[in-house]
């Protein structure tokens, strides 16, 4: 697991190019450069690391990269080709956007993000960091043969239960969802969706996208509200077995869980008549202050609010949130605190616009405010223009680059935990440092 980088680069890495036909060149003319909201930036050598195993490289139609010109220094276009950007593999976080201009009548990117990459002495780089130590979703860790021995045992042992099939057949084995093989391996965090509704309209909602958008949701939403008894059968088995178990309501699958919180909270309660094991986690849009507290008084250890900004105007122009407000994520913070549970921010990382001094600002007084516990810095899974034209932000942004805003809130809150994970109760109770999923050494 380690981070893969040269003693020292003499060079920046070499821009990269694709021929529309899946081809990949370097372009060693031009060295390759990032992007931070609208502007093309040079990345600093102690930035890039080698792109980590399962990482993937996608070619952007219709828009020329950026570089700089290895004999004038000056930027210009890449004209060989189109734009390339990588997908890095979780537990690492983007520092920097592909740059590339992008011609009008471009198609609007998938639902994926985009983070520069580079080519040197004949490996592909990435500016990114290894946020993450727990290892749970590591890519040589899969494996296939297992995974599929695993689900077909699960869906034996619960034939009649509508969400085990929905996990074995829909995300692990057609949508590869990394939570669900891993409770077809019976370890770690196994995902619980409930929701088949939401509160919210995201602009780049991974499992709903009205017919009007060129896009495509990557996954279908659930299409119906399991039972208590459904949820119980196969999850109280995972508690009592899986090292380090963690049981996660909210998914990329569904809507809302808080919608369902009456569900939720009598299956917390039915769970813990069987087993105190493990960790009660539910991943949220935190729309709902009151239900969170009803999952508290029945037992929730942690939760995780996803946001885009912290900043008002930039959540409420991505949420377009139904009936709930910004504050009412605030609120349900603050409620976890008072309750002494884990809470964290799945926080979406946007190179220039999060480590912007205006987000900076406002996610201090959310810190100070809630005492937040943990922040989960996740790659956005968006086109960065089409994201862009939907945000009430001009173009003077003030980058802190994402380095100095680790290293700011590291030095203001040294208690503030870094991740991508949600942490078992073993580690939140434990030694951060040690007590998760990991190469024992
Ligand atoms: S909160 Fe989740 S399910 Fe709801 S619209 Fe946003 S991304 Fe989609």
């Amino acid at each position: 697991m380690s981070i893969k980088k040269p003693l020292s680069f003499i060079h920046s890495p070499y821009l990269l190019y694709a021929d529309n036909k899946g081809q990949i060149f370097e372009d060693d003319s031009l060295y390759a450069v990032g992007r931070l909201v609208y502007d093309a930036v040079p990345i600093p050598l102690e930035d890039w690391i080698e792109l980590p195993d399962g990482g993937n490289l996608y070619e952007l139609p219709q828009r020329q990269a950026i570089g700089i010109d290895v004999k004038t220094g000056e930027m210009r276009l890449c004209t060989k080709g189109v734009a390339v950007a990588a997908f890095i593999p979780p537990a690492h976080t983007g520092l920097y956007l592909a740059a590339y201009e992008t011609a009008n009548n471009a198609p609007t990117l998938p639902l994926f993000a985009y983070t520069a990459v580079g080519w040197y002495q004949n490996k592909f780089y990435v500016p990114a960091v290894r946020i993450e130590k727990d290892i749970r979703q590591e890519s040589s860790g899969y494996s296939k043969s297992a995974i599929a021995l695993g689900s077909k045992q699960l869906l034996k042992n619960y034939p009649k239960n509508r969400l085990v099939q929905h996990l074995m057949d829909n995300c692990c084995n057609t949508y590869h969802c990394p939570a669900a093989r891993n409770l077809s391996l019976g370890r770690w965090e196994c995902p619980i969706p409930t929701s088949p509704a939401c509160n919210a309209n995201c602009i780049g909602c991974i499992s709903f996208q009205p017919a009007t958008e060129t896009i495509v949701s990557t996954q279908d939403r659930l299409t119906f509200k399991p039972t208590v008894a459904e949820i119980v059968e196969f999850t109280v088995p995972h508690l009592l077995s899986a090292p380090y178990p963690i049981i996660s309501f909210g998914q990329g699958c569904e809507g809302e869980p808080l919608l369902m919180w009456e569900t939720i909270r009598d299956a917390i309660i039915e769970i813990r008549k069987h087993t105190d094991k493990g960790t009660i986690n539910i991943n949220t849009n935190g729309s709902k202050p009151n239900a969170i507290e009803a999952l508290c008084k029945a037992g929730l250890n942690s939760a995780r609010i996803s946001t885009n900004s912290l900043q008002p105007s930039i959540y409420e122009a991505y949420y377009r949130p139904n009936n709930y407000q910004f504050n009412d994520i605030v609120e349900s913070l603050k409620i976890l605190h008072q309750y002494k549970r884990w809470s964290s921010i799945n926080y979406f990382v946007f190179p220039g616009l999060t480590d912007s001094e205006q987000e900076y600002q406002a996610l201090r007084k959310c810190i100070k405010g809630t005492h937040l516990k943990m922040i989960q810095w996740r790659n956005f899974n968006i086109d960065p223009d089409w994201y862009l034209s939907k945000l009430p932000i001009n173009h003077e942004q003030i980058y802190l680059g994402m380095k100095q805003l680790f290293n700011l809130l590291n030095n203001e809150f040294p208690k503030l935990r870094f991740g991508y994970f949600n942490p078992p109760i073993e580690r939140i109770m434990g030694n951060f440092e040690k007590d998760f999923a990991r190469i024992e050494e």
